[in-house]
C-alpha cells in the first residue's frame, strides 16, 4: 500500500497516489513544509511509485522496485547538499547529464533535490534550464523547509505541495506503536512541533533534555551553588544549546499555564536573552553562569 509507513498529510498521500494512478504527473514538484516532517520520505516513496511497473504501486517486487530498494535504480537519483551545506553547480550538471539519457528500467526518470533551498545561485540558474525544458520522461521533485530562499522563477515552474506538521496525537500513536513512548516527555513532543524527524533525533539526546527538566524542577529548592554544580549538562552542550534553551522555554511555558505565576514569564524572558547573547557569540560559560543565576533569583 502506498505511503503506509508515513504518518500525517493524508490529503497529499491521496493526491500523489491519484496522480500516479491516472498518469497525471507534471515535470516538477516542490514539496514544502517544516523540517523533519517527512518530505524527503514522501518524495522517495512517490518516486518509487512513479517508477514501479506493478499494478498496486509501489509493489516492492517488480524489477524497478527491487532496484529502487537496493539503491541501484538507474533512473533515480537523490541530490543532497554536499558536505551538508550547499547543492553545487557540479551536482546539478551531473544530474543534467544523467537526465538527458533515456530511462533504462522504467518509463520515467525521477530526481529529488533535497533541501533545494541550499542550491548556490549558479546551481539554481542551471537547474532552471532543465525545469524550463525537461525531457518528457523526467520528474523532478524539489524539497525545502525554507521556500523563501528559492528563486521565484524556480517555484513558478513547480506544482507546490504543502506538508503540515504532524498532530501530537498522531505522533503519540506512532511512538506507542514503536515502543518509544516511555523515552519521551510531553515537553519533548511540544518542542518537536509536529516534526517526527526532530523528535526521533531528540530521543538520541534524551539524557540532555531529561537533565535540563530535572535541573529546572529543582531550582526552587536549591542554593545557587547546588544549581551550578548540577548544570554540567548545560555547560557541556555547546553544540545543541539553542535547542536546549528552547526546551527550557517550553518547560517554563507549561508551568506558566498550570500556575499562572509571573516568575515563569520572567524566566522565559531571561532564557530568550541568554539565547540572543549566545547567538551574538558572547562568552559561553559566562552566559550560562549568568542565566542560571538570574533564573535562580527569579525563583527565590
Ligand atoms: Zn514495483
Amino acid at each position: 500500500m502506498a505511503f503506509e509507513n508515513l504518518i500525517g498529510n493524508e490529503k497529499n498521500k491521496e493526491l500523489l497516489k491519484v496522480a500516479v494512478k491516472d498518469h497525471n504527473l507534471v515535470h516538477s514538484y516542490l514539496f514544502t513544509g517544516p523540517e523533519g516532517i517527512g518530505k524527503d520520505l514522501f518524495a522517495k516513496e512517490f518516486a518509487q511509485m512513479i517508477l514501479c511497473a506493478g499494478d498496486e504501486k509501489p509493489c516492492h517486487i517488480c524489477k524497478s522496485c527491487i532496484e529502487f530498494l537496493g539503491e541501484s535504480h538507474p533512473d533515480f537519483m537523490i541530490i543532497k547538499p554536499e558536505d551538508g551545506k550547499t547543492i553545487k553547480i557540479d551536482q546539478v550538471r551531473f544530474m543534467q547529464e544523467k537526465i538527458a539519457e533515456k530511462p533504462v528500467t522504467s518509463e520515467k526518470k525521477v530526481y529529488i533535490l533535497s533541501q533545494s533551498e541550499t542550491m548556490t545561485r549558479e546551481a539554481a540558474n542551471s537547474l532552471l534550464k532543465t525545469l524550463e525544458e525537461p525531457p518528457e520522461y523526467a520528474v523532478i521533485i524539489l524539497t525545502t523547509s525554507n521556500e523563501s530562499k528559492l528563486l521565484t522563477t524556480i517555484k513558478s515552474r513547480c506544482i507546490k505541495i504543502h506538508f503540515t506538521p504532524i498532530p501530537d496525537e498522531k505522533i503519540l500513536e506512532y511512538l506507542k506503536q514503536h515502543h518509544l513512548d516511555s523515552e519521551i516527555t510531553t515537553n519533548m513532543i511540544k518542542q518537536a512541533g509536529g516534526s517526527l524527524g526532530k523528535l526521533l533525533k531528540m530521543t538520541e539526546e534524551k539524557e540532555q533534555y531529561l537533565g535540563i527538566e530535572n535541573l529546572l524542577k529543582q531550582i526552587e529548592t536549591q542554593t545557587i551553588t547546588q544549581v551550578w554544580s548540577q548544570a554540567e549538562v548545560l555547560y557541556q552542550a555547546k553544540d545543541s544549546i539553542i535547542s536546549l534553551l528552547e526546551y527550557m522555554v517550553i518547560v517554563f511555558d507549561q508551568e506558566l499555564r498550570k500556575k499562572d505565576n509571573l516568575c515563569y514569564a520572567n524566566a522565559i524572558t531571561i532564557i530568550e536573552q541568554a539565547k540572543q547573547r549566545i547567538l551574538a557569540n558572547a562568552n559561553y560559560d559566562m552566559t550560562i553562569d549568568d542565566l542560571l543565576l538570574k533564573l535562580w533569583e527569579e525563583m527565590h
